[in-house]
């Protein structure tokens, strides 16, 4: 086969390297944002999960304070019954009301000053970390909004490397392209390769000496003998 003939062949191998490379690329960009989404949702949950226990504990606080606000009500409520009483039985029993709701106001008051002290921790470190989570997922969305408009650059491209590859298909001849065709189904790639050193890119094979240096002689594109592939010495 002469070279001319194997022109358009190796054009069109260099089309469909680069539409691989194009694709190649785009699994990259995919997972790469698939990456950063993940750790959009981790960050922002940090933050989150802050918030929400910042509402948790404002909202056990208020409910101590009321606790603790009706236990003072009710020994207040006690100690004025205890000035009526006649009979000791009754005072004595007062007195035990008077000395469970003293207990129930010192426990609560101590939880009460636990949740406060939590409450002021989780403040500190939400004034801390708020700022730099902040950044990081502004960071984030804009390397996400980067990502995706390098893959539409690179499905564009894509789409004009097809629209390119069916004129280029129309120039070859239909043996030659089924050929092609059926190679790259088998190899995947480098159906058309230069001969380096004696030896077939494609399979690794070295050539028969005979065949190599009627190549070189006759610049003539040949098949390997042993996984077919069209070998060339120079162009
Ligand atoms: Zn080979």
């Amino acid at each position: 086969m002469k070279k001319e003939e194997i022109k358009p062949l190796l054009k069109l191998q260099e089309i469909d390297d680069e539409i691989e490379r194009m694709n190649r690329r785009i699994r990259r960009i995919e997972e790469e944002i698939g990456e950063f989404e993940k750790e959009l949702r981790t960050t922002r949950s940090e933050l989150e999960n802050m918030l929400r226990r910042e509402e948790e504990l404002t909202r056990l606080i208020k409910e101590t304070k009321e606790r603790i606000e009706q236990e003072e009500e009710m020994l207040r409520r006690t100690e004025e019954k205890m000035n009526f009483v006649r009979k000791d039985v009754e005072y004595k029993s007062l007195l035990r009301e008077k000395s469970k709701h003293e207990d129930n106001i010192l426990k609560l008051s101590y939880e009460l000053d636990e949740l406060e002290e939590k409450l002021m921790d989780l403040r500190k470190r939400l004034e801390e970390r708020r700022p730099v989570i902040e950044r990081r997922i502004n960071e984030i969305e804009e390397e996400i909004s980067d990502l995706y408009e390098e893959k539409k650059l690179a499905e564009s491209k894509i789409k004009d490397l097809k629209l390119r590859r069916k004129t280029e298909v129309e120039s070859i001849d239909k043996e030659l392209l089924s050929f092609y065709e059926e190679a790259k189904a088998r190899f995947g790639s480098k159906i058309v390769v230069q001969i380096e050193e004696g030896i077939c890119p494609g399979c690794g094979m070295k050539v028969p000496d005979v065949l190599f240096s009627k190549m070189i002689k006759e610049n003539s594109i040949e098949r390997c003998p042993n996984c077919g592939r069209y070998i060339y010495y120079r162009l």
